[in-house]
């Protein structure tokens, strides 16, 4: 079994698929490993590391594209003087990485058509037994990490409180917005750094954590019904509901010197929670960094491309944040792929088990269709 890490395409993507250490792993068990030239430098991984580590160096994208499992972190994509990546997988090939199977429906489409077994690491099951799988999970923590260190960089204050000669320093207020990965890390973060912190989500089963965490929950008097479904995820609120949610928030929002905005629904636009005049009442020099930048944000003064500053409040578009840890991001990434890459060849070479849950759930393509059924009702209507 041959497994072939191409770089990455897009110039801001510094993470890589597999770190030195998980290709060391993959050997030790039999395996192949080809690399792409400079496929690590971004993430601090030199072509010398991947050698030591038994991975044969190709100079030729091409090459590597062709392997019989290709490992990505962003969707294929355009290679300037080469043509599309999708072009160059074998058919019968398996893809792994991040494919955006809810907003890429044209390659999800090229994906099929090419007869490649795609798997895309958005759709694997949010269940115990993939845990050690679940892309999602430590890519956001990952981000809620660096979201407040962004915060810290851009607030004109200091987190913590000080007690000094020149005077007393008091601490930041955060107000962390959605408590699922990202937001508890981003309260862990908050707290480490010494800010008052404060918490609200829908799912009232998640103050128990917020409050572990020394963070005070919010409550809202806002009937949430049913908010979670079987996996855990939030469930969409009817527009009336997020109308009281924007209202309730305003005052806290007034009184925050950073708000981390992490709310989603799965498959749907990220719930727009703070409006203009929201940002507006907020005091000059307040931070806010939308982590649902991606989804369309969950304010209505964020760019998802830049840094805003809208009524004297910075807006910090939280996109792709884990590529600015490369490193960490990138081992934790490639422990998520050697883990699913054991799951799919337990015994060194690939055998789908289509009654799996973890093997079907993240498939998104295979033998020329499109498996995944909300994303071929996506793709058919598209
Ligand atoms: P997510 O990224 O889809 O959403 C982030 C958070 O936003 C969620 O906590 C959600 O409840 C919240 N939210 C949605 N609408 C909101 C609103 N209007 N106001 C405030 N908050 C709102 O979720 P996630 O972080 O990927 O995971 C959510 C949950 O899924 C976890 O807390 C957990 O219960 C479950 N999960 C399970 C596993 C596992 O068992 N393997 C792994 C990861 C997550």
């Amino acid at each position: 079994m041959i497994v072939g890490v191409p770089k990455e395409v897009d110039p801001r993507e510094r993470r890589v698929a597999l770190v030195p250490d998980a290709v060391g792993a993959l050997v030790g068990t039999g395996i192949e490993v080809v690399v792409e030239a400079d496929c690590g430098l971004g993430a601090g991984f030199p072509d010398s590391a991947y050698e030591e580590a038994g991975a044969r160096i190709e100079a030729s994208a091409d090459h590597v594209l062709s392997s019989e499992i290709v490992l990505k972190v962003q969707p294929p994509g355009e290679r300037p003087g080469l043509g599309h990546e999708v072009d160059a997988l074998r058919s019968g090939a398996v893809l792994v990485g991040f494919l955006r199977p809810y907003d890429a429906p044209e390659l999800t489409r090229q994906l099929a058509e090419r007869g490649v077994t795609a798997f895309a690491m958005e759709l694997m099951p949010r269940i115990t037994r993939a845990q050690s799988m679940d892309a999602l999970s430590s890519m956001s923590t990952i981000a809620g990490y660096r979201a407040v260190i962004l915060a810290a960089m851009a607030l004109p204050k200091m987190f913590p409180m000080l007690v000094t000669a020149a005077g007393t320093v008091s601490p930041a207020r955060v107000l962390v917005i959605g408590a699922g990965v990202a937001g508890l890390q981003a309260i862990a973060t908050a707290r480490r750094l010494g800010a008052v912190v404060e918490a609200y989500d829908t799912r009232p089963a998640v103050a128990e954590q917020v409050e572990s965490l020394g963070a005070r929950f919010v409550e809202l008097d806002l009937d949430t019904g049913e908010a979670e479904d079987a996996g855990g995820y939030a469930k969409a609120q009817t527009e009336e509901f997020y109308r009281r949610q924007r209202e309730a928030l305003g005052k806290r929002l007034a009184n925050s010197d950073v708000v981390i905005t992490t709310a989603l629904v799965p498959g749907q636009r990220a719930p727009l929670l703070i409006e203009e005049s929201a940002v507006e009442a907020m005091r000059t020099g307040s931070v806010i960094v939308d982590l649902a930048a991606e989804q369309q944000g969950n304010c209505a003064c964020t760019d998802p491309e830049r840094t805003v500053v809208a009524h004297g409040v910075t807006i910090i578009p939280g996109s792709n944040l884990p590529s600015d840890i490369p490193a960490n991001a990138s081992e934790m990434y490639a422990k998520n792929l050697t883990t699913f890459l054991k799951h799919l060849a337990p015994e060194g070479s690939i055998v789908l088990d289509l009654e799996d849950e973890i093997t079907s759930g993240a498939m998104l393509t295979h033998e020329g269709a499109i498996v995944n059924d909300r994303v071929k009702a996506l793709v058919e209507g598209a």
